[in-house]
């Protein structure tokens, strides 16, 4: 009997320190979103959505790419 209450005693030990690290750690799932929305901008050619990473910048405007903003008498604005 002795054991038994000693058993138990380890066990709510293990347990409160489990509980105490979940409480410390927070969820890393809900602080980053599953699908990161990036920024869409439109050709100012063609007119086509394409992500901002991807899209050519001009001085008039954003391009979907070198072609469409030589053919828009565009150059790069660097
Ligand atoms: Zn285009």
């Amino acid at each position: 009997m002795k054991y038994l209450f000693l058993l138990l005693v380890i066990l709510v030990v293990i347990w409160a320190i489990k509980r105490s690290r979940i409480g410390d750690t927070p969820n890393p799932k809900n602080d980053t979103p599953a699908a990161t929305p990036s920024n869409m901008v439109i050709c100012a050619h063609c007119g086509i959505h394409l992500p901002q990473e991807e899209a050519v910048s001009g001085v008039k405007g954003t391009y979907c790419s070198t072609e469409h903003r030589s053919a828009a008498q565009d150059r790069n604005p660097a």
